[in-house]
């Protein structure tokens, strides 16, 4: 008899994998060591203020790819929502993403696009050719000024290390606009789940033959008894982290609850030392079609990952891409396994990003049962 397929987690990257190949006739099990679905996108009603709560911190759907946006519509109704990100910096409100007001604003100018244009080149470090850090990015694009007000200090609260420790890639996740425009992100398609992630995440679960064993841990040593294993926990643990622990950044939340509107945004970012928190996020405002008389906010610390945290931010830094050259190295030589995901992969990685790479790995591993050939540990690079 055709063996299970197994798969560790359930959040999107697991559920997509599950679902697709669901469809093309494997019995799959999905093993979760947590209480609920949908990883760390989970979203829950609050009992005291009825509010849509993300419960690891605020995840807003926004997507280029066409093909996740009608994968993602099939499973819920999305509803309108744009991120709109206020932050706070030398006692002043600000705009986010750096937009043409916040350029007037913080130097108390009129400037029309190409005078803000030519006055940020102005302000940029143009010797920095190929900036390769966080800072380097920074300074060659907006400037100390902005760079000290905006993301200097919000970027050490947020990584505990300093900006010219991180690569350009991170800062490279926010544009730059020389218009009014402050829609946080410059996707075609944004959204919110009407019911939440955790029940779209369900929707796309269920389908015969997925069956999902909630608190439940997998042991790698089970893998013999399945097909196939997709794993979307942390690649350093599947291997006991017998080449050290990567290291990730993790968040606590302090919750509190108020009445009527607490601060008016659903994000409201910290960028100096004022506040030991990086934002403050109202998750009401997260369902703008919904009404609520109270309201519940999350202040958001970031902290190094220990051993029993929940890791989110992958750090990445050039020693720990080495630590995870060796871990590609033995994955690459363990048969049967496929890893997957944020933490499978060890990568940044976006809602929408992470949906597109699981239908790719589902169609890999489809192609390669058809054509008999050996599915690859990994179907995207980890180390690219
Ligand atoms: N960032 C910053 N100041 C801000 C917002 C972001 O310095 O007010 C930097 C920070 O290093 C952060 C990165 O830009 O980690 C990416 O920000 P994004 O909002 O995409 O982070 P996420 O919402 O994924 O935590």
């Amino acid at each position: 008899m055709q063996k299970n397929i197994a798969i560790v987690g359930a959040g999107f990257s697991g559920a997509v994998i599950a679902r697709e190949l669901a469809q093309a006739g494997y019995k799959v099990e999905i093993f979760e060591s947590r209480p609920h679905i949908a990883g760390n996108c989970h979203s829950e009603r609050d009992a005291e203020t009825g509010v849509m709560v993300h419960i690891y911190g605020p995840h807003i759907f926004h997507t280029d790819i066409e093909r996740v946006w009608e994968y993602v519509n099939r499973y819920s109704r999305f509803m309108p929502y744009v991120n709109r990100v206020k932050a706070i910096t030398n006692n002043s409100v600000y705009t986010l993403p750096i937009n043409l007001l916040t350029i007037n604003q913080f130097f108390g100018k009129t400037f029309r696009p190409a005078e803000a244009q030519a006055f940020l080149a102005s302000l940029g470090d143009k010797t920095i050719e190929n900036p390769v850090t966080f800072e380097d990015q920074a300074l060659r694009f907006v400037g100390r000024e902005l760079y000290e007000a905006f993301f200097k200090t919000y970027t050490v609260k947020q990584w505990g290390m300093q900006p010219t420790e991180l690569p350009a890639s991170i800062l490279k996740r926010l544009p730059v606009r020389f218009n009014y425009d402050d829609n946080y992100f410059n996707h075609k398609y944004q959204g919110m789940p009407e019911d939440g992630y955790t029940s779209l995440v369900e929707k796309i679960l269920d389908v015969p033959g997925v069956t999902v064993h909630l608190n439940t841990r997998f042991d790698p040593a089970q893998k013999d008894e399945y097909a196939h294993v997709f794993y979307s926990g942390p690649i350093d643990a599947w291997f006991n982290h017998a080449e050290g622990r990567l290291p990730y950044r993790t968040l606590d939340f302090e919750v509190f609850r108020d009445t009527g509107d607490y601060q008016g945004n659903a994000v409201i970012n910290y960028c100096d030392n004022a506040q030991p928190y990086t934002r403050i996020t109202e998750h009401k405002h997260f369902s703008p079609w919904e009404q609520h008389e109270k309201t519940l906010l999350y202040k958001e610390f970031s902290r190094q990952c220990e051993e029993k945290d929940i890791p989110y931010y992958p750090i990445r830094q050039a020693r720990d891409k080495v630590q995870l050259e060796r871990y590609v190295k033995v994955a690459n030589e363990e048969p049967n396994v496929t890893f997957v995901g944020r933490l499978g992969t060890y990568r940044y990685l976006d809602m929408d990003v992470t949906i597109n790479e699981a239908l790719s790995t589902a169609d890999k591993f489809l192609a390669c049962a058809k054509g008999n050939e050996r599915m690859p540990a990994f179907v995207i690079d980890p180390l690219a």
